[in-house]
């Protein structure tokens, strides 16, 4: 009988193979009180665990290709670190010291105390972190077993198999890749987890989150694994097999295709060079990048150098981090958005205040660099002082009114005078946008164009305060609509303002990484797209598909469609 289960989808593609159930959670642990002769051969047993530990990890590293994404060695790499980490290689030795424990036990005490810890963390970023500490303790565990789990699964044949597990951990998955397994599902983990991250950058269809698949699936039965909706099929009849495994086909030869268009430029059918521009975040994003053939980073959000960290990146740290991408870029440029705080992404107490109704309306973006101005000139100063390795724009999240805009060109003067009389040297035309990000801002993007190099419409928020809809509220987000006609009456007008002052508008909001309304952003005039690396290939696939004269009578009667349900139909007809 056919069986669905449906689990978290966290790297793309179909996978079709027979199961290989693993155990790979942590071993039972057995506690003994030592006699105090037997202190010193234990601390011994313990500390040619934490060696053998990282022996393994060091040998599954050196199986990595060279052409393999950095974050396959990068996740390996932080567990050797963990590995030799006092928190786990000094302090259950001082455990079986002071309290007799055996080494097991010893282990685990420093397991649930650093639980204790993580467990505090708010942050969904960080607490999938003590899902590393976990994965390295289980395997000093496994080895003070005698077990060698990483050892023994790398002795069975996995090949074209799909894994199901409790858990994996990213070494494991870096053996299962030299196997050449066809996917994997786990119980535990979710999306952020290192061995989601790293199934997407090796291309592993995987499905997570899947609460008792070891006891729903059977050791050797066939499956298919969704890995993009999170669907799992057991107990298919050939001819499912047969459509999934002609999915899959088609799948794979659309991702060849794709992938032979990273060297050619986004040019339209009527010869109009379109730019594609990465949004970037985290370092994870940086191999992305170098894969999808971006001509440059049209945003990159600094959030992280000043949240889920202990304190703020001072200058110098900032410096290196825009640095960094710099050289990735060779010479493309790079569009440093300056820090959009506030609301829920928040690291300074002092600028919480009394818990606000309503937190998106608050003191976030520029405004809260205006009240700050000290860490706000800081990044000022670290994006000039980079410009001066590579062509940088400087980007303004949500500016509002003229007012607002007038103080942060002022204050960026005031840097610039500071490095000159430091003799530090910076791009003294370095171009400055602005987000159009609120109605006020779209309503009035000609003025601001008149004081800007170019402006960049975020979809995200643009749609959220259009439409009055906070976009993490689950109630009312079926309301999120990127085809609402005054959402497009708002992007029409700031690509207008544009045009008339002469200046490029790019748009960096989901919408523009979503291949549905490609063909009605180039209809509207839009030259810059800026989204994640991962969707920048399949929007140039249709960029090179598209003729902009065919899209324009189109799309102005689009604008001119005052119903909403009836927008939808006439977008897609575009896309036929
Ligand atoms: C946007 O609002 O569209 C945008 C790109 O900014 P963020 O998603 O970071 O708020
Ligand atoms: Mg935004």
């Amino acid at each position: 009988m056919a069986l669905i289960i449906s689990g978290i989808g966290v790297s793309r593609g179909i996978a079709i193979g027979n199961v290989h159930l693993l155990n790979r959670g942590a071993p039972e642990v057995f506690e003994r009180k030592l006699e105090e002769h037997e202190v010193d051969s234990e601390i011994e047993r313990f500390v040619s665990a934490v060696d053998e530990a990282a022996e393994q990890l060091r040998g599954i590293r050196d199986t990595i290709p060279e052409d393999a994404p950095k974050d396959v060695a990068t996740f390996i790499d932080s567990h050797l670190l963990m590995v030799k980490d006092s928190m786990l290689s000094k302090v259950p030795i001082e455990i079986i010291q002071e309290e007799h424990c055996n080494a097991e036990w010893a282990l685990k005490q420093q397991r649930d105390k650093l639980e204790a810890v993580f467990e505090q963390m708010e942050d969904d970023y960080l607490s999938t972190r003590l899902n590393d500490v976990e994965h390295v303790i289980n395997l000093i565990q496994q080895i003070l077993k005698d077990q060698q789990y990483t050892m023994q699964m790398k002795l069975q044949p996995l090949k074209g198999s799909i894994i199901v597990a409790d858990d994996l951990t990213p070494a494991d998955t870096v053996v299962m890749q030299n196997q050449n397994i066809a996917g994997f599902i786990t119980e535990l983990g979710g999306p952020l987890s290192h061995t989601a991250i790293l199934a997407r950058s090796l291309g592993i269809p995987a499905v997570v989150g899947i609460q008792s698949a070891r006891s729903l699936l059977k050791q050797e039965e066939q499956l298919i694994i969704e890995g993009g909706s999170g669907m799992v099929l057991a107990g298919m009849d050939e001819n499912t097999i047969k459509h999934y495994r002609h999915i899959q086909r088609e799948q794979k030869d659309a991702q060849r295709k794709l992938g032979s268009l990273k060297n050619i430029s986004a040019k339209t059918k009527d010869g109009q060079r379109i730019s594609l521009q990465a949004n970037i975040e985290l370092s994870e994003d940086i191999s992305a990048l170098k894969k999808s053939g971006a001509d440059g980073v049209g945003l990159y959000r600094t959030e992280f150098l000043y949240i889920d960290r202990e304190t703020p990146a001072d200058e110098a740290e900032q410096l290196n981090a825009y640095k960094k991408i710099i050289r990735v870029l060779k010479g493309k440029p790079l569009t440093i958005r300056t820090l959009d705080l506030g609301a829920e992404k928040e690291f300074d107490p002092d600028f919480q205040g009394p818990m606000t109704q309503n937190p998106a309306l608050g003191l976030r973006a520029i405004r809260r660099s205006l009240k700050d101005t000290d860490l706000f000139k800081q990044q000022l100063r670290a994006i000039l002082r980079a410009s001066a390795s590579g062509p940088v724009r400087i980007l303004l999240p949500m500016i509002t009114s003229h007012n607002e805009l007038t103080q942060s060109l002022s204050l960026l003067d005031l840097a610039k005078q500071e490095l000159t009389e430091e003799h530090k040297e910076f791009d003294a035309d370095i171009p400055v946008g602005g987000m159009i990000e609120v109605p006020a801002a779209a309503l009035s993007a000609n003025i601001l164009a008149k004081q800007l190099d170019f402006l960049s419409i975020g979809t995200n928020d643009l749609i959220q305060y259009t439409l009055a809809i906070d976009r993490i509220d689950d109630q009312v987000n079926y309301l999120y609509d990127p085809l609402h006609p005054s959402v497009l009456k708002l992007i029409n007008l700031t690509l207008q303002a544009g045009r008339r002052a002469d200046i490029p508008v790019a748009m960096c909001g989901e919408m523009a990484g979503d291949p549905r309304y490609t063909r009605l952003l180039l209809g509207l005039g839009l030259q810059e797209f800026s989204a994640h690396p991962s969707n920048l290939l399949e929007i140039k696939q249709i960029i090179n598909k598209s003729k902009i004269s065919d899209l324009e009578k189109q799309t102005k009667k689009i604008l001119s469609t005052t119903v909403p349900s009836k927008i939808a139909p006439m977008v897609d007809a575009l896309n036929q």
